[in-house]
């Protein structure tokens, strides 16, 4: 049996190796490291693909949320409503531009925001709400933007997990999230959904002013050279890295499509088990398994961590540490939290080995050694 790891990006790379060589070596001759051709074109191809007016590439994911919030022209003390239970960069640039991170719950089922949660938290501070599409399922979108628009406040997903992923709203309209809020961040992370040979990131909107603050934003606060009308940063993606994305951006269905097939897998084998709960799928969202995450009911979760370990099957914890218990938060004075689902969560979920590369005997062998653990 291949050896089995939680992301197979060297395997992935090898079926497409001609045609990423390729790339690379065009970038190469035509020296344009830097905003070249090949950033334009995937900017315009992203953009198509996601149906979105703008696409604004930057260096990683964690920028675009900062630029982002940067653009709302927010101001310190302002309430920034984030899920406790998510990768840290989504609350790390609330506290970075000093406004303040407001922890919500998020559902037991889904592991998204809690738009009921997200209502209680709402104060007169409150400016933006950013929901994150964990795992590769997206939000509950239409509670949030109908929350947002009672209350005036900005929308911001957070879609670094998610991308590819479709909403439907009760009228039957679609829309790929990341474009559905005021502003959609992802991430071009190596093990992302869509990954790169290294960091990148990019910026949605619909919204043009919106995308012309963004885009001075992430360019040192200019539009015209050496003419620097607000403070920015400096956030670029690299001409390789684009053009690496372009040709993988071809390939995101299918490659989503490969997950949802693992996921399938999974799905069998763990089926009325009582002591393991597998991934729900919301009606209104499709699901592009960035991670797959089973919630494990009375099961040493992390003994059966170490168990697949000894057995050579790699499984994670995301995340065993919620935002609202962060020691980086210490200082910040917030209340403290009762979070009763959150921590349950993170005491209870462990996401198996998802990608595109994975094959029918390390599944069954997976399946298998899960079970044997867990019904021992
Ligand atoms: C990966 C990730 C990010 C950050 O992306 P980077 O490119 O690593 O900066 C932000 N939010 C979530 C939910 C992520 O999974």
């Amino acid at each position: 049996m291949r050896p089995i790891q939680m992301v197979d990006t060297k395997t992935q790379y090898l079926h497409i190796k001609e045609a990423v060589d390729q790339a690379i070596h065009e970038v190469l001759d035509s020296a344009a490291y830097i905003n070249g051709k090949a950033v334009q074109e995937f900017s315009a191809a992203l953009g198509s693909y996601l149906n979105v007016k703008h696409t604004i590439p930057c260096a990683n994911g964690t920028d675009a949320l900062q630029i982002a919030m940067m653009a709302l022209g927010l101001q310190p003390g302002d309430e920034v409503i984030t899920p406790s239970f998510t990768y840290i960069a989504t609350t790390e640039v609330v506290a970075l531009l000093k406004l303040t991170p407001v922890f919500v719950e998020v559902d037991p089922k889904t592991f998204c925001i809690d738009p009921e949660s997200v209502r209680k938290a709402i104060t007169p501070k409150t400016k933006a709400i950013v929901p994150v599409h964990l795992y590769g399922q997206a939000a509950p979108m239409e509670a949030i933007l109908q929350i947002a628009k009672e209350h005036n406040l900005y929308v911001i997903e957070d879609n670094a997990q998610a991308i590819g992923c479709d909403y439907t709203f009760s009228d039957g309209t679609k829309k790929k999230t990341g474009t559905i809020g005021d502003i959609g961040a992802t991430s071009f992370y190596p093990s992302k959904n869509l990954g790169a040979y290294g960091d990148g990131g990019a910026i949605f909107t619909n919204n043009d002013e919106l995308a012309h603050k963004m885009k001075m934003i992430a360019n040192h606060g200019q539009q015209k050279r050496y003419y620097h009308e607000v403070v920015g940063c400096n956030s670029r993606l690299d001409s390789i890295q684009a053009a690496i994305l372009n040709i993988k951006l071809k390939r995101l269905d299918e490659y989503n499509a490969a997950r949802r097939a693992v996921a399938a897998h999974y799905d069998r084998a763990f089926a009325n088990n009582p002591k393991i709960t597998t991934p729900y799928v919301a009606p209104y969202s499709t699901h592009v398994y960035h991670q797959y995450t089973l919630q494990l009911n009375g099961v040493n979760r992390d003994g059966l961590n170490e168990y697949l370990a000894s057995k050579k099957i790699p499984s994670m914890i995301y995340y065993p540490v919620p935002g609202h218990k962060q020691d980086m938060f210490a200082s910040f004075g917030l209340p403290k939290l009762d979070m009763q689902v959150t921590d349950q969560l993170t005491a209870a979920v462990i996401s198996l080995p998802v990608h595109t590369e994975m094959d029918d005997e390390q599944l069954n062998y997976i399946c298998t050694e899960v079970l044997n653990y867990v019904n021992q």
